[in-house]
């Protein structure tokens, strides 16, 4: 029977395995990768691309029968949570395998003063023991949870923040993988004093917490959401390859 797989991306993981799957494919066998459409210009996967929202779980099932989905593979971003929620739905409905490819979150190494909280509100009310000058790396559409604060923010995003923002703000627009020399002298340019990121792990975006870890400058580390429960979990495209 031929295979077509459906992965929900929007991540480098999700592009490198619709990559591995081209190059291994049989013949008959089709890959379709699955972008929200957020981002303005997105680096887009190799091979056959759809480009917005399903419309909720119905829609989702509706497509997977439509398009004749054979696996799923669930690679969006660890904090795409409403995404996620929504394909063991639709696939526990459609009784499509799914399986979620997800990079291990980040471990604090000696030297790292972390402080995990459980959501962005959390994050924001421990933000103003901790400094004044914050550099936000949670997304462009994260900083509503910040705009109450009367704290100076030096804001990454890939594309421009989406209100409400913080009144005193400074926004750069960037997209990783980034270095850690390159981290070290932002942070000293601005004089950051606290680092806010959510724990989305990966190599492109560590440097910031290597940079953090030698500056002395404390992280608030906002923790992953929680994963549908029964949903097998690999951490590579590798092995979501061998899954399949
Ligand atoms: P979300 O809150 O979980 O998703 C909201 C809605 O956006 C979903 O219900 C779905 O709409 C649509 N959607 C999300 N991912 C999709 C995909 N891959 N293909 C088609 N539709 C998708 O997601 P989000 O946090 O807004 O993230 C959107 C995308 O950006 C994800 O694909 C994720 O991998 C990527 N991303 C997110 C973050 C982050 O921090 N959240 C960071 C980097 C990249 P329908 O209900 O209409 O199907």
């Amino acid at each position: 029977m031929p295979r077509r797989v459906l992965i929900l991306g929007g991540t480098s993981d999700g592009r490198a395995l619709a990559e591995l799957l081209r190059s291994r494919s049989g013949p008959s066998d089709s890959v379709v990768s699955s972008l929200a459409g957020r981002v303005r210009s997105p680096r887009l996967p190799p091979g056959e691309v759809r480009i917005g929202g399903f419309g909720g779980i119905a829609g989702l099932v509706a497509y997977l029968r439509e398009q004749a989905v054979t696996h799923v593979v669930d690679a969006t971003h660890p904090f795409a949570a409403g995404m996620t929620a929504h394909a063991a739905a639709a696939c526990a409905q459609t009784a499509v395998p799914l399986t979620i490819l997800r990079r291990p979150g980040w471990t604090a190494q000696p030297g790292d003063r972390w402080h995990r909280v459980s959501s962005l509100a959390a994050a924001a009310e421990v933000l103003p023991d901790l400094g004044s000058r914050a550099f936000l790396t949670t997304g462009r559409q994260d900083l509503a949870a910040f705009a109450g604060l009367d704290l100076w923010f030096l804001v990454r995003s890939v594309d421009p923040p989406d209100p409400p923002v913080p009144a005193r703000m400074h926004s750069i627009l960037a997209r990783g993988p980034f270095t850690v020399d390159g981290e070290t002298a932002l942070l000293r340019k601005h004089a950051v004093d606290v680092l806010v990121t959510k724990d989305s792990g990966g190599a492109d975006t560590a440097a910031k917490l290597t940079a953090a870890r030698a500056l002395g400058v404390p992280v608030v580390m906002v923790d992953r959401p929680p994963l549908p429960p029964g949903v097998p979990v690999v951490a590579t495209p590798a092995e979501a390859v061998a899954r399949l």
